[in-house]
């Protein structure tokens, strides 16, 4: 549309682009010698960008208190979802699942219970507390007997700030319920049935895995037990 010496609009004829013309001031009109440059006026610094596109489109809404534990600077993308589905009560678990017509999964895939939802499959079946029970002890928190639906607010309170402590909790909290949604849907796809203790060392190795990546976390008081509990080296400290 624009050539050396002025406009070439697509259909020049028409009445709208004729408005547009009639009402373009002269320092518009691309001339030689003139400076001309393409602004993106969403983004504050001109540039076009896919983020400021979506930013645009979106609509927003204010940002719930568990938001960080999802999404912070050192989240495991893959468990962030799941535990994201989870806190929003979209996991496909028996109930759900008995909403749609499907009948199959209606029991828990652990302990046999009847009724697999939310509140049982992560926190109320013996399978997951014997889990909770370790790494809960190695992150310092109980999360026990709490309704699953206050459960997000509360861990938020706990995993609040950027010491290691607060980062590990964060991890744990994700990757447990990761690895026990994995382990669920691999008993019932896969007919594959793992021990309590080796779902809680696939969480410590995720957690344990990703900590190693980091470099600048900052020192407190707390860090010396949590670097011997979880066998991490200072270095991840700044
Ligand atoms: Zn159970």
């Amino acid at each position: 549309m624009i050539s050396v010496t002025g406009w070439h609009w697509p259909n020049a004829s028409s009445w709208q682009v004729k408005e547009i013309v009639g009402h373009s001031p002269p320092i518009m009109v691309p001339t030689i010698g003139s400076r001309d440059e393409i602004i993106w006026l969403p983004n504050k610094n001109g540039l076009f960008t896919i983020g400021s596109v979506w930013n645009l489109w979106r609509k927003k809404w204010p940002k719930v208190s568990w938001a960080d534990i999802l999404w912070g600077p050192y989240n495991i993308p893959k468990a962030s979802f799941v535990v994201w589905m989870a806190i929003l009560g979209r996991l496909n678990t028996g109930d759900r699942l008995a909403t749609f017509g499907i009948n199959g999964v209606s029991n828990c895939q652990f302990c046999t219970h009847n009724g697999e939802d939310h509140q049982h499959l992560f926190f109320q079946c013996p399978f997951t507390l014997r889990v909770w029970i370790v790494i809960q002890d190695k992150c310092q928190v109980n999360w026990q007997n709490i309704p699953w639906s206050d459960l997000p607010q509360v861990v938020a309170a706990d995993c609040k700030g950027k010491s290691l402590a607060t980062i590990i909790r964060r991890l744990s909290f994700c990757s447990s319920l990761y690895h026990i949604w994995l382990e669920r849907n691999n008993r019932i796809f896969s007919h594959e049935r793992k021990p309590e203790d080796a779902v809680v060392k696939g969480i410590v190795s995720l957690v344990r895995y990703r900590l190693l990546a980091i470099s600048n976390i900052k020192r407190t008081q707390t860090d010396e037990w949590f670097l011997h509990e979880w066998r991490l080296p200072a270095s991840i400290l700044k």
